[in-house]
């Protein structure tokens, strides 16, 4: 199996399996990151992933989601917003 060498902040350099990863995809950009549970200190980490990395951890069968950070806060405002006015034009008809 192919193992992933990446470092834990606390531990230092960690061996992973594809399966103990999960690439975290910035929407419409060839990049991202990563996480990972430390096998030693149980720690979730948080790693960077430029298009390289990306591509490996891919290639390997990493899974992936696309990453949460599709809105910002302030559309996520927005969109309370307007449910809220929504909310109220049902209410009142
Ligand atoms: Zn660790």
């Amino acid at each position: 199996m192919t193992t992933i060498k990446t470092t834990c902040s606390a531990c230092g350099d960690v061996e992973l399996a594809a399966d103990d990863l999960l690439l975290e995809l910035t929407p419409l950009e060839a990049t991202g990151r990563y996480s990972f549970d430390c096998p030693f200190c149980e720690i979730n980490q948080f790693r960077p992933a430029n298009e390289r990395v990306v591509a490996i951890l891919l290639a390997i069968g990493v899974s992936y989601i696309v990453g949460e950070e599709v809105v910002s806060e302030a559309e996520i405002e927005d969109f309370v917003e307007s449910l809220d006015e929504w909310l109220e034009n049902i209410t009142a008809a």
